[in-house]
């Protein structure tokens, strides 16, 4: 693998003494503005610990930067038309749904809210695309994946800027700080809530973000609460976990969701995206239950669905962005942001790419239809998986993507309870756009790009969970 450098912002090593200071600063710094998330291996309610982050900014070319940023509304409204075609959507996924229970268990919710009625025609989505720079490329902007629901880390990477800043004056660089995009993805976000609580337009409505049992990334939930309760004092936020919508919330005749005495304006999925987060049919109840009302969802279940893989996969075929772009420069723009990805149906084509991924399986990575890292599949097990399932139905809950190949950065990666000084390591960074979006099939309310986040991870791991100790979060410097 050729993996080229890009320039760190200053010249690194910093010498121990400098280090072992400054790095003392940026923990204080980061524990006393909320950049931290909660303890899973010793876990505590009442303790916060840093989150990982990158002691100085990592590098990144401004004209990828901006094209992503540019790209954003355009991104937006394609997944927009995408969510709203149910035709595409069903003959896409039709594959996979046989194979995998839950995109199947959410696509048969999407029916049954359809064939009853749709109460609600207003989707809000708070979207992040992201992508990896191809160095073989030039360094040029692919994108990894759009993301519909759950896309988190905004409000965190919203502060971590000014961090970076802190540290770069600290070390006698604050001249660099110009290099440095501002970010306001947690207004933005924010905006979209509020903006979607206004359109449904009911008094004494209120807020509801679907929580997990335990949230490890309280920090960056809580701020987007703290956030809109400071713009809009009078909106009331509730967290509840799938089963306690089950078993607190009710529909009335005008089908809205009541939760404690007060109709839900925006519910706002935290939770959700992942089969362990539906233990029991109880929680599979209360998103069917939220699906019926009148609700303003983020995501809406056909926005969930439009997130998949599959989708993602099947909109690099042939004449499909045409379909709903037109064949403007948009469209080549969009086109030239994906990188060579195949279905693994059961047909020729799919055939075609089993064959293609046996003979080089490093070039690849296999993903299934899941949400939240973890899931792919790369190196030599995408060959081992594809010998066990050539002759199986279920690789069509599969799609093969080509693994892109990040240049290198060097950095100082802070993971809570890691010795300091940490070594210089290599890294690889990947950003991600934050859109909001709020519309009908027929009409769009408001759509715009709100903002980044720039996640960084050890260059030999495949993915790079901030949770799992192999990613920190970030900020570009523009290069
Ligand atoms: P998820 O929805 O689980 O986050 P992703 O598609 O983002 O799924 O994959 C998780 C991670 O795997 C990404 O953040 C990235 O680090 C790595 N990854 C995914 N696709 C590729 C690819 N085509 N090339 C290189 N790395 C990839
Ligand atoms: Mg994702
Ligand atoms: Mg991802």
């Amino acid at each position: 693998m050729s993996q080229a450098r890009l320039a760190p912002c200053l010249q690194l090593p910093l010498e121990n003494k400098t280090l072992v200071n400054v790095i003392e600063k940026a923990k204080d710094w980061a524990l006393m503005h909320g950049v931290g998330m909660r303890d899973k291996k010793h876990f505590n309610k009442d303790v916060i610990q840093i989150a990982p982050f990158i002691l100085l900014p990592s590098p990144f070319p401004k004209t990828e930067f901006m094209k992503a940023v540019e790209l954003q509304p355009v991104l937006n409204e394609l997944m927009h038309k995408v969510a709203h075609d149910d035709e595409f959507l069903e003959q896409t996924l039709q594959n996979a749904l046989q194979v995998d229970e839950f995109t199947a268990n959410l696509y048969d919710i999407w029916l049954k809210v359809k064939n009853e009625g749709i109460s609600q025609s207003l989707s809000l989505g708070l979207f992040r695309s992201d992508y990896l720079l191809q160095h073989p490329d030039g360094n040029v902007l692919k994108q990894v994946e759009f993301n519909t629901i759950a896309s988190s880390f905004g409000a965190i990477t919203s502060h971590l800027p000014n961090m970076s800043r802190y540290i770069l004056r600290q070390l006698g660089h604050g001249d660099l700080i110009k290099n440095m995009p501002e970010n306001r993805a947690l207004s933005g976000l924010c905006s979209g809530i509020i903006e979607a609580f206004d359109l449904f337009g009911v008094l004494n409505a209120v807020v509801l973000f679907v929580v997990e049992e335990v949230s490890y990334n309280i920090c960056d939930q809580r701020f987007h609460e703290f956030e809109i309760s400071e713009k809009r004092p009078e909106i009331q936020i509730y967290r509840k976990t799938l089963n306690e919508i089950y078993e607190e919330t009710e529909l009335n005749d005008k089908k809205q969701l009541i939760l404690d005495g007060h109709p839900v304006a925006v519910v706002y999925y935290r939770s959700g995206y992942e089969p362990a987060q539906y233990p029991t049919a109880r929680e599979w109840d209360a998103r069917l239950r939220v699906e019926r009302s009148t609700a303003i969802k983020c995501p809406s279940i056909h926005y969930q669905l439009a997130g998949t893989k599959k989708v993602q996969q099947a909109l690099a075929g042939p004449g499909v962005l045409e379909k709903f772009m037109g064949s403007g420069t948009s469209t080549s723009r969009v086109r030239d942001i994906f990188t060579g990805l195949y279905s693994l149906d059961f047909d020729e084509s799919g055939e075609r790419a089993v064959e293609m991924a046996l003979a080089d399986a490093e070039r690849f990575v296999l993903k299934p239809q899941r949400e939240g890292g973890g899931n792919n599949v790369y190196g030599s097990e995408v060959r081992d998986a594809l010998t066990r399932m050539r002759h199986s139905r279920e690789r069509a809950a599969y799609i093969l993507m080509e693994r892109i190949l990040p240049p290198l950065v060097s950095g100082y990666m802070i993971r809570p309870g890691a010795p300091v000084p940490p070594p210089l390591v290599d890294l690889v960074s990947e950003l991600g756009i934050f859109g909001v979006i709020i519309g009908t099939k027929e009409k769009i309310y408001c759509n715009r790009q709100v903002g980044h986040m720039l996640r960084t991870k050890l260059a030999d791991a495949n993915e790079g969970g901030v949770a799992a100790g192999l990613g920190a979060l970030d900020s570009p410097y523009l290069l």
